[in-house]
């Protein structure tokens, strides 16, 4: 078995003698066949193949592939963004009349997908605070709950998801745990090795690592019995119409029924694949993730104890940071660093935070997390500008709340350009 950075690097494509070394970028939409027989076996599913890139594409599963082994898990798709991995991952075993268990401390567009835009669909989801006890989870369920889903590190909270612990309780009552492992990234944490049946992944986030293309990632472990529960799973357990019907648990099997029903049926109604363009793209990206990751988590730890000491913040939340409330967990799933996003607050609240920002150099104030260069946001001025601190902190956000993305650049010059602008508050 390979190690995590032999996989980054070489995971997935394999060239032959005589082929590229690079990954090619299959730019093609089609694929052609000399007969239409040939084709048929495909549509069939009962060929592997390609035909029509909103289905496969050669680049796309390649770098699912690369993924795949990263997480150890069986299977992969790629998808267009995060958002497209979290909702396929659910719907893929969820439908109308379904009911979701999810940790609260959540990214927000998961958050809107799961309680608004799913709850549309007929899929309700109960939100549970992520360090209830076993008893309070437990009565989260109902006879319909399909699953549970998580992030290994919350965004933008990090609190650390006890995953052992969620995929015992999951398990006992007959559902996958899914676990959202963009902030750890494989490199850190692979949840399937803790008990997660499904791992999910923005790509968009590290796995690209340079914010030059999204993207998302759903992988199977291969673990899950489907047919063990084959009530509660029909859409994997019973004939697809669509299909001839093909039953995918009995024709796929543990390995590959979860993938192969995601790609056959949802992408191809649905259609939100990631391009050849970006595959390739991401497939940089993750050739350098284990030496990105471990400058993110030094510079990041190094950013949060400069935080942690300074008289001009009011609290400093790291997982990797001893004294922080998720300090034990992040050494059971953690152990070589959590991730480089670092939370905390400006003394002094919302004006005081505002003028610190306007006061960085190096710093960029934008949106993204987790890019090689540091950036930073704070929600009571941007994202959730319009809300009073009342209300902001109704919605679990401090007036004072700093997200600081630490990037890759060398930390001294990061910790002046941190320290000048506190100079201005
Ligand atoms: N999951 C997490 C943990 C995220 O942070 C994000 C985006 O920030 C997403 C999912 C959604 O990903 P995307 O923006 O690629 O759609």
């Amino acid at each position: 078995m390979q190690r995590i950075e032999t996989l980054c690097v070489q995971g997935g494509y394999a060239p032959k003698s005589g082929e590229p070394r690079q990954l090619p970028i299959i730019q093609s939409t089609t694929f052609k066949y000399d007969t239409s027989q040939e084709m048929a076996l495909l549509f069939n599913l009962e060929k592997s193949g390609y035909f029509y890139s909103r289905l496969q594409n050669p680049t796309c599963d390649n770098v699912a592939a690369k993924i795949a082994q990263l997480e150890g898990g069986t299977a992969a798709m790629l998808t267009g963004s995060g958002q497209a991995a979290s909702f396929l991952s659910t719907f893929n075993i969820c439908t109308n009349g379904s009911h979701m268990i999810c940790a609260a401390e959540i990214y927000g567009g998961t958050f809107n997908l799961f309680a608004h835009t799913m709850n549309r669909m007929g899929i309700e989801t109960t939100f549970v605070p992520v360090n209830c006890s076993d008893d309070e989870l437990q009565a989260a369920f109902r006879p319909n709950t399909k699953l549970i889903f998580g992030e290994t590190l919350s965004n933008p909270s990090l609190s650390v998801l006890d995953i052992e612990r969620f995929a015992a309780v999951a398990h006992r009552n007959g559902v996958p745990l899914i676990v959202d492992n963009t902030f750890a990234t494989p490199v850190n944490c692979r949840p399937i090795e803790w008990g997660a049946d499904i791992v999910t992944h923005s790509t968009t986030k590290y796995m690209d690592g340079h914010g030059a293309t999204l993207g998302g990632v759903v992988v199977d472990s291969g673990r899950f019995d489907w047919m063990a529960h084959r009530d509660r799973f029909p859409g994997l357990t019973t004939p697809d119409a669509t299909y001839h019907g093909l039953v995918y648990a009995e024709r796929f099997g543990l390995a590959g029924a979860y993938i192969t029903k995601m790609v056959a049926q949802l992408m191809r109604d649905l259609g939100c694949v990631q391009s050849p363009q970006s595959a390739f793209i991401l497939n940089l990206g993750l050739e350098s993730l284990h030496l990105r990751m471990a400058r993110h988590c030094e510079n990041a730890t190094r950013v949060a104890r400069f935080l942690a000491d300074h008289p001009k913040t009011s609290y400093v939340k790291y997982p990797s940071l001893p004294g922080d409330p998720h300090h034990a967990l992040a050494r059971k799933y953690l152990p070589n660093g959590s991730c480089g996003v670092v939370s905390f607050g400006v003394a002094g609240g919302r004006d005081a935070a505002e003028r610190w920002m306007a006061g960085l150099k190096r710093c960029a104030i934008a949106t993204h997390v987790s890019d090689a260069r540091t950036c930073v946001l704070h929600p009571a001025s941007t994202t959730h500008r319009q809300m009073t601190d009342r209300e902001l902190t109704d919605a679990g956000i401090r007036p004072d709340f700093i997200r600081l993305s630490v990037g890759i650049e060398n930390a001294e010059d990061l910790l002046e350009d941190l320290e000048q602008a506190f100079a201005g508050v």
